[in-house]
């Protein structure tokens, strides 16, 4: 078994948790958690050692997830001696974590030195066509600067990039968390789908998320298929443009609005990329590398937000702007979060907008809502702060003369 160490919890619900996670014994040490292969075959050629032993450190830390460089058999006394001496395998700290009745778990860690930031990682199962599924939503970001209106991650402002070791970390924590207790020849990966979609907006913390994602298809890590690592942006078309020269991964866009004045309003970076430079960037990273890629088609993400953007002429404006986009539809019923400037749209309202979709041809999904006893949107529970910038005091005020509109329209 790999050694560990029980952390105390934050007390951020009320309830007491207790957590385990790798013990490190010394802060100046080199993490090796977040290292590509390429990042570990260097190390190695570093410090006076064949680079094959990248592969094999690797299989250790992200297939049998040991962190106790004792137990890694296959190496030398005489190296995992040195290697002790100088790195540590070191995931973030978890500070909270909750397992929803409905099976969904979520973890909060604290990253960086001192008190640190918080930082959100949900992990929700789903029964499907192809089986079993547990996805993975990963945060990339400590807050975020992007200020989309309905987002409670938004309410907090940006804080820092997140590391490489704390992106990947949140990763083998959740597949961790289900094998503290299971012999390591036994032990084997549950996580089968990712999605960067947690707090912050990857690709404005583009470096190291490229190297996470690497991490993850690696087949000496975690080995997962290209179509099972989801990238989510709000739309920086020239990142979209330069992922498609660097990795092949599913795309998702937060699209949220189907025309440039209220994307505008609920996804603020629409001002500077706005939809005709978004759709002409989606379309180029499908033409990629045609069918043998992960990009046949682009998820588009639509939150579903009472009397805001989920009208019929919304449907009408969404298929119009998606009719050259092989795409798939995920509409979003929006979770409420304190102080948050909207209302989730009726389950008849969402239904006759999918119905509308659906009609037109497109593959159009409804997101279950799950883990509603734990507050499984993005940052919620971090978000449990203060609304800093009265955003939704003046939201409330622009969505309640948006209803009394439509109210008088009839
Ligand atoms: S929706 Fe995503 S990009 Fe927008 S503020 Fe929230 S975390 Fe940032």
């Amino acid at each position: 078994m790999s050694s560990a160490v029980v952390v105390s919890s934050e007390n951020l619900d009320g309830q007491q948790q207790s957590s385990s996670t790798p013990a490190s014994p010394a802060a100046e040490k080199v993490n090796l958690l977040g290292m590509s292969r390429a990042q570990l075959e260097k190390f190695f050629e570093d410090i006076g050692e064949k680079k094959f032993r990248a592969g094999q450190v690797m299989k250790w830390i992200h297939q049998y997830f040991v962190t106790d460089f004792a137990e890694m058999t296959n190496i030398s006394g005489k190296l995992r001696a040195k290697l002790e001496q100088i790195c540590e395998i070191k995931a973030p700290e978890v500070v909270h974590r909750h397992y929803s009745k409905d099976g969904t778990r979520k973890w909060v860690f604290r990253v960086g030195e001192g008190s640190g930031s918080l930082v959100e990682t949900v992990l929700i199962p789903a029964e499907d066509k192809t089986g079993s599924r547990k996805t993975l939503c990963i945060s990339s970001q400590v807050g975020c600067a992007l200020d989309c209106s309905f987002c409670s991650t938004g309410k907090q402002g940006f804080q820092r990039d997140l590391t490489p070791d704390e992106i990947i970390g949140q990763l083998w924590m959740a597949n961790y968390s289900y094998m503290e207790e299971v012999p390591v020849a036994e032990r084997e990966r549950s996580v089968t789908n990712v999605v960067m979609m947690g707090m912050g907006e990857p690709l404005l913390n583009y470096d190291a998320v490229l190297s996470s994602m690497h991490i993850m298809l690696d087949d000496f890590a975690y080995g997962m298929s290209k179509r099972r690592v989801t990238l989510s942006t709000s739309g920086v078309v020239p990142k979209i443009d330069q992922l498609a020269q660097d990795i092949d991964v599913a795309l998702a866009i937060s699209l949220h609005a189907p025309n440039d004045e209220l994307r505008n309003e609920l996804v603020p970076i629409n001002k500077k990329y706005p939809l005709a430079q978004l759709i002409a960037a989606c379309q180029r990273y499908i033409a990629k590398d045609g069918n043998e890629s992960a990009r046949k088609h682009v998820t588009i993400e639509y939150v579903m937000l009472e009397g805001v953007n989920d009208q019929p002429e919304h449907a009408q404006q969404l298929l119009k702007l998606l009719k050259n986009l092989p795409s798939k539809i995920n509409l979003i019923p929006f979770n409420p979060f304190p102080h948050a400037p909207y209302g989730r749209s009726s389950r008849n309202r969402i239904i006759s907008f999918q119905k509308t979709l659906s009609d037109a041809g497109f593959v159009c999904t409804i997101r279950q809502t799950r883990g509603d006893d734990i507050d499984a949107a993005c940052g919620q529970l971090v978000g449990q702060v203060a609304d800093r910038t009265r955003r939704a005091e003046q939201w409330q005020k622009k969505v309640a003369q948006r209803q009394e509109i439509l109210r008088t329209q009839g």
